[in-house]
């Protein structure tokens, strides 16, 4: 048995170089003479280590230094609890715009915290558009604007940031943080999950403004207030240290690998490669509007259902993993993060191209 190309939605795939990296310096690293794991938080090889990745971060986005860096724990599903509870008041609005099942679980998260408006959302279309900007009801007295760039489910992708005005924009990048170059000094704060471009599950970075973290209110336990832990520079308590050190190599590979430019360039071809297959091929269909497909995770269906449970068992016999959709929308589905080389879709692609000629 070998590594096979993994097109699990999350977690997900990693850079194999990473791994090789990750095991080499197991049970000892650097000159700890102690796995990363074993050594304390506090000591100046892992203050040493969580400076750099921050640094390395900060270098890739292109982040202003007007913004802090956290590296914090929960997932991204605790955030969606905890960023009203920072960012809003119970008797202020928070307008979430919903392209997908992430921020439509965000939204209700958050319920309970402030009063929560739902701006725009895509459920009448069964999340294959992103509602135009301008049919958005934005309140301008809003605590912030929740949206999810990238909906990891239903495969719908912002292509812009959009405009909405003074009010802090928020994103769960979860799902496409590092996929691309982005202006960060359009957010108000972002944040991600780490296991589908950064790492391993268990760790979440956030971006955040300086002037938000303002609001943090003083009367929320301490452990949940954002403000606290950048002020403890994400060392509040334990910080998940191995998943922090899994990130740092995952930051140094991409700026090995040209950057965001030329990550971002990766990405496209990756994904006009299959969605260009899908849409010739009179076999598989994507049912995203064009404009709003994601470069990251491509669903699509067969036929005929019946074919679905061939096409998996196949699939995972030639070496093509996890390309199972998600329940709420049916067929396959491809996630193509960074960890996917080209050669990887590729693969996919013939596969795909054997399975609808030896089907139709
Ligand atoms: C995976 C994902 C989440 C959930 O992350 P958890 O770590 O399981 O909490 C949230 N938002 C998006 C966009 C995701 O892709």
């Amino acid at each position: 048995m070998s590594r096979a190309y993994n097109f699990s939605a999350g977690p997900a795939a990693l850079p194999e170089s990473v791994l090789r990296k990750a095991q080499t310096e197991l049970l000892e690293w650097g000159g700890a003479r102690a796995s990363v794991m074993e050594i304390s938080h506090r000591g100046k090889d892992f203050i040493a280590l969580a400076q750099e990745s921050e640094r390395d971060l900060r270098t890739l986005l292109q982040i202003p230094q007007s913004y802090k860096v956290l590296f914090l724990q929960g997932g991204a599903t605790q955030h969606f609890a905890q960023i009203p509870m920072n960012f809003a008041r119970h008797d202020q609005a928070a307008d979430y715009v919903v392209t997908g099942y992430w921020g439509e679980k965000a939204a209700k998260e958050a319920k309970s915290l402030a009063q929560i408006r739902i701006a725009a959302t895509g459920a009448e279309g069964k999340f294959t558009a992103i509602p135009p900007r301008a049919e958005w009801q934005l309140d301008p007295q809003a605590a912030y604007v929740h949206y999810t760039p990238n909906e990891t489910i239903h495969g719908v992708e912002f292509q812009n940031i959009p405009d909405v005005g003074e009010v802090p924009l928020i994103a769960d990048m979860s799902s496409d943080i590092l996929s691309r170059a982005i202006d960060v000094s359009k957010f108000g704060c972002v944040y991600a999950g780490a296991q589908k471009n950064i790492g391993a599950s268990g760790l979440v970075v956030m971006i955040v403004r300086e002037g938000l973290l303002a609001r943090c209110p003083k009367d929320i336990p301490k452990i949940f207030n954002y403000a606290e832990h950048a002020a403890a520079e994400s060392m509040l308590n334990t910080p998940n240290t191995f998943g922090w050190y899994l990130a740092s190599l995952v930051f140094k590979w991409l700026l090995a690998e040209g950057g965001m430019a030329a990550i971002g360039a990766r990405n496209r071809a990756k994904a006009e490669l299959l969605y260009g297959y899908i849409d010739g091929s009179g076999f598989y269909k994507n049912p995203v509007e064009k404009s709003a497909r994601s470069w990251m995770n491509v669903p699509f269906t067969l036929p005929r259902a019946e074919l679905d449970a061939t096409f998996l068992k196949e699939a995972e016999a030639t070496g093509l993993l996890a390309l199972k959709g998600h329940r709420a929308v049916g067929g396959m589905r491809a996630s193509l993060y960074n960890a996917m080389p080209l050669e990887g879709v590729q693969a996919l692609v013939d596969f795909m191209r054997d399975f609808a000629r030896r089907n139709n």
